[in-house]
């Protein structure tokens, strides 16, 4: 094996897609969203392709950082426009550790965060989320205690794939509070900032603007997934040091997807776009729970994003999808720590067809 390759494996939601095709499977394993994009987006991508279709500078389209400033409040200057949240991970993650340092973020844990880790040399060390009636929790204690001298960093999410856990208010002052304690860079994944359901303010950035990197996603704000345009708000200061890393990756975001962006970003917020998309998903949300508990599976009520985990102890991800129906394994998003018996992770962010045709699949299994 190349060495790099030790740590990057196929990811789950490959493996899991190319099953689902292969098994004639509904899709409910890969979260993409099964709705095109608003029009307005498409709009702006006509009127832009054909115009700019060079190289933008590498910390972003400067129409884009002023747009996603206004739209985060947040200094333009600190704003770098990456190729996808993904790419904004892997920068921080080459960017603020190095051998011998680590990381703490919490189990289950999107795939990508462990592999950055290690690509940058640093050990990923994860603490898990707690499991009970009222849902997932953060032992805010069990964090304390995984902290070390060599602990560099605290990666958190919210709202929280898998899970769609949102972090509560007290959750976010404690665990700001032991970040500044001991001296932690926060990275906070926040690509789902407009789809959370409950009151719970989501921005740890507010909290703590001197050491939190926000990560944000147009792909998961805009139904546009592989438009591959994130971005990351740094500290004052910082950003540069950022897009010094990235600009070896990518050089820069396709440009005239960033242009599209720009206009596009103010009138979703404008027009209500997002309440709309949360409003939607909060309907399917509630359908699938209903549907999912109606079969006797334990689902755990998510908070925000376009996802669920649930419990079922006969189900296995790759029985259901030779059943027809493709899920994550909840194993997938564990590593350190032992997986909830038969977990599983549901995208709902797919069609009310698939999704009832998912339902009577799985109806003949219960
Ligand atoms: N973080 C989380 C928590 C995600 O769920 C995803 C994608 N589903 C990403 C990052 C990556 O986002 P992007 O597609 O913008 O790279
Ligand atoms: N983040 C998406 C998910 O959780 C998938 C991202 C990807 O496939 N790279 O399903």
């Amino acid at each position: 094996l190349m060495p790099a390759a030790r740590t990057a494996r196929e990811s789950i939601f490959s493996v899991m897609s190319r099953l689902a095709a292969q098994h004639g499977a509904v899709n409910l394993g890969q979260g993409f969203p099964a709705d095109p994009p608003p029009a307005f987006l498409l709009e702006a991508a006509r009127g832009a392709v054909g115009h700019f279709d060079q190289y933008s500078p590498p910390a972003g389209l400067p129409a884009l950082r002023e747009a996603l400033g206004a739209d985060l409040h947040v200094n333009p200057q600190d704003i770098v426009v990456t190729c996808g949240a993904t790419e904004a991970l892997a920068a921080l993650a080459l960017s603020l550790y190095g051998p011998g340092d680590e990381v703490l973020m919490l189990e289950p844990v999107y795939d990508v965060y462990l592999p950055q880790a290690r690509l940058a040399g640093a050990t990923p060390v994860t603490v898990p989320m707690t499991l009970d009636d009222g849902g997932w929790a953060v032992d805010v204690n069990a964090v304390q205690a995984a902290v070390t001298g060599r602990t560099r960093a605290l990666l958190l999410n919210t709202p929280h794939n898998p899970t769609g856990k949102v972090l509560s208010a007290a959750e976010q002052r404690d665990l700001v509070a032991l970040a500044r304690q001991h001296d932690l860079w926060i990275i906070s994944d926040e690509v789902y900032d407009e789809l959370s359901f409950t009151d719970e303010p989501v921005g740890l950035r507010s909290l703590a603007p001197e050491r939190t990197f926000t990560v944000g996603s147009a792909g998961k704000r805009l139904e546009a997934t592989g438009w591959r345009v994130g971005w990351v708000a740094c500290p004052a200061g910082l950003a540069p040091q950022v897009v010094g890393v990235r600009q070896l990756a990518s050089f820069c975001a396709p440009t005239p997807l960033q242009v599209a962006g720009a206009q596009a970003l103010p009138r979703a917020r404008q027009e209500g776009f997002y309440a709309q998309l949360r409003e939607k998903y909060r309907v399917r949300k509630e359908w699938m729970v209903s549907g999912l508990r109606a079969l006797g599976v334990t689902v755990h009520e998510p908070q925000g994003t376009y996802f669920l985990t649930a419990q079922h102890p006969a189900w296995d991800a790759l029985s259901l999808v030779r059943e027809g129906v493709a899920v994550i394994p909840g194993e997938a998003f564990y590593d350190q720590h032992d997986c909830p018996p038969g977990l599983f992770r549901v995208a709902f962010c797919k069609s009310q067809e698939d999704l009832e045709e998912a339902l009577a699949r799985l109806s003949r299994l219960a």
